[in-house]
Formats: structure tokens, sequence, C-alpha cells
């Protein structure tokens, strides 16, 4: 038997309904959509611009303000790196991000750094969120960008994305949004949302992996000067090129629909496995990382003091699938900048676990946890 999977903010399983919806599209449906001389590629394009518009509609966006990408990855890579060109062009070397964003923004920012900008991350609290004042306050007539995530991968806290967005006003100031762990999830606060970008992954709302989108706003009809990461046969208005891959689009104008439809039974479903976690780890030591009153329900990020998170997830891995922190650095460990950025001992740090779950999950069955890290403590 597998472990219960419970690392849902790394990936999460597809949903039936959303690969019966892609079926057709990988066996039968096999046009191009960018065919314009037969059915085929008709029925693809008209695919693609439901989904489309099923992005859209769920933000209250155009449909026209929304490019396919491979994922939150690409999407963050393509407004950071470009946006590059029109920060020199325009003298505006300044750019904002948290010091607790994912490594597909961390990552593409030190290339900013070598092009000659200057990249500030703002610090967080202690309750893993960053104040709108520190954006406030570093915010200056050059700034290109400010740049933050909506939830933070590893703890689910949630970021004051609107309060910034109104301090940005009628700035200059692109703003950027990684909505990846919130996108169909944090429905209503994405509606009332004014941002530049925000960027959109698949996989987190049970949608296929390796497919994600952009949304880039149009201001009085002009593009954002964004200049592509590849160059090809102009699809996606010349920002993506490649042909567009139908079935995953398919899948996550699926996903979006059925997240906009369900996902206040997924909350609630998820914050009623959370209470009784929460109950059950009361059992042990330990402190929740990241402010509870903000962070996402179907999420808990927990330090068990003296008890090395490497041994405990070791010692519990046949029952239960859970990680301790990024996927993509999990295979070599190291300690998490996130909550090094809270200012977490190097104990609570090295003894930190995420439990990550959604709609599958009814309960989590804690006793492995709970008699490991006591034997662990001895
Ligand atoms: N940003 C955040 C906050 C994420 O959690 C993730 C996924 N771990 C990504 C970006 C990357 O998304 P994708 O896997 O779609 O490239």
């Amino acid at each position: 038997m597998l472990p219960l999977y419970l690392d849902y903010n790394a990936t999460a399983p597809l949903d039936p309904r959303v690969f019966e919806a892609m079926r057709p599209y990988f066996l039968e449906e096999v046009g191009n959509a960018g065919s314009r001389t037969h059915v085929y590629g008709q029925r693809a394009k008209e695919a693609v611009d439901q989904a489309r518009q099923q992005v859209a509609t769920v933000f209250g966006a155009r449909s026209d303000e929304i490019l396919f990408t491979s994922g939150a990855t690409e999407s963050n890579n393509l407004v950071l790196l470009g946006l590059v060109r029109h920060g020199l062009a325009s003298d505006r070397k300044h750019v904002l991000a948290t010091a607790i964003e994912h490594k597909s923004v961390l990552e593409p920012l030190d290339r900013l750094r070598e092009a000659g900008f200057e990249v500030e991350l703002l610090p967080v609290t202690a309750g893993g969120y960053v104040e709108p004042s520190a954006v406030q306050e570093r915010l200056r007539p050059d700034t290109l960008l400010v740049s933050v995530m909506h939830a933070n991968n590893e703890t689910g806290v949630l970021q004051p994305v609107v309060e910034i967005a109104e301090l940005l006003g009628d700035t200059k100031t692109f703003y950027h949004v990684d909505a990846a762990q919130t996108f169909g999830k944090e429905v209503e606060t994405l509606r009332q949302l004014r941002c530049d970008f925000l960027s959109i992954s698949a996989h987190k709302i049970y949608g296929p992996k390796g497919m994600g989108a952009l949304y880039a706003r149009r201001m009085r009809a002009q593009r954002r000067p964004l200049t592509p990461l590849m160059y090809g046969g102009g699809q996606e208005m010349g920002w993506r090129p490649g042909t567009l891959p139908v079935p995953l689009v398919v899948g996550l104008g699926a996903a979006v629909a059925l997240a906009d439809r369900e996902h206040l039974e997924r909350r609630r479903a998820a914050a009623a496995v959370k209470e009784r976690l929460l109950h059950a780890l009361a059992a042990v030591e330990h402190t929740i990382n990241g402010d509870p009153l903000r962070t996402q329900p179907h999420v808990v990020n927990v330090s068990f003091p003296r008890v090395d998170s490497e041994a405990l997830m070791m010692a519990v891995r046949e029952e239960l699938a859970i990680s301790n922190g990024a996927a993509c650095t999990s295979a070599s460990y190291s300690p998490s900048h996130v909550l090094k950025a809270m200012g977490l001992s190097d104990d609570l740090i090295s003894s930190a676990v995420r439990i990550s779950w959604g709609p599958g999950v009814t309960d989590i069955p804690t006793e492995p946890l709970l008699t490991a890290v006591r034997s662990m403590r001895g």
C-alpha cells in the first residue's frame, strides 16, 4: 500500500473529471489550434478559446489578457526576464520582491542583478507575511516592478496582495503576483485584485502538470512591454510561441471551472481536516509556523523541536507522504529560506515539516507522526 499523499502544495492529483475533459483531445481531436484550413484546427481552436474564457472568467479578466504557458515557473520567468529590456530602456532598474518568493522568482531576480538591476528582497514578519509598509518605504520613482506571491508554498501564509495593489495605485510600477498556490482557491480575493501580471499553475488545482497561464493586463488595449523568452510561430500574441498543448489547455480550463464552482466547499472540507489535525498535534510539543489567521485551510507547517525533519519523514514514510519544503529543493536538503526569513531558530527550521491536502483527503491519521515524534525525543 502506498502512503497517504499529503503533499498537495508540491502537486495535487488530477481530478478524474478533468481527465475526462482532456481525454478526447489526446485521442480524437488531433488538430493544431493554429491550423486554419480544416475542421480539426477549428475544433482545437474552439476548445482553446473556451479554456481561455474559463480562466479569464474566474478572475474577472478578458480572454485576450490570458496567455498559456507551461506553468507558473515559466509565467514568473516571462514577467521578470521579459521586463529587462523595458527597464533598461526606460532607466527603471529597481525591483522589489519578498524574501520568501518561490525559486522561480528568486532565480530570475539573480539574472536581473547580473543585468545591473537593483533588487531588494523585502523582510517578512515572524508570522510569514510581508507588511505593505515594507513595500511603501522602499518604493521609488524608478521602481520597475513589485513582485509578491499570493500564498507562500511552504507555510500557506497569505500575503497582503490587495493592500499592496492599493498602495501602488497609479504609480508606473508594474505589479506581479505569483498566484500558483491560490488561483482557483482564493477566488474572491483574486477577483478584487488589481495587478499587471498574475502567474497561474494548473497542477495545484487538480489540473495537468506542465500547464499554466499568465494574466497580462491590457491598458487601454495596449500590450505590456514584455520581451518574449522564445521566438517562433507567433502563438499567444507572440509572447509564447509554440504549438499549444490542446489537451493540457482544456485540462486547465476544466480545472478552473470546477474550482470556481467548488472552491467554497473545498475550503470548508479542508478547514475541518485542519481542525482535527491541529487538535491531534496538541498531544506533543510543537510550534505552528506562519500566522494561523492568515494561513490557507489545506496546509500546516509544523516544527517538532529537537526532532530532525528528515528522520521524521523517513519514520512515517510507509504511512504518510509529507515534505519539508519546496519539492524542487528537497532532493538536496538546504534549510528553508522561507522559515529563515521568518526568523525561526535553526532547531525549528530543521524540525519543520509541511503537511498539505485537498478534496480527496477527509482525515489525516496522526498516530504514526505522534509515535515517531515521541520515540525520536526518547
Ligand atoms: N510559485 C509558487 C508559489 C509555487 O508554489 C510553485 C509550485 N511549487 C511555482 C511557482 C511553480 O509552479 P509550476 O510547477 O506550475 O511551474
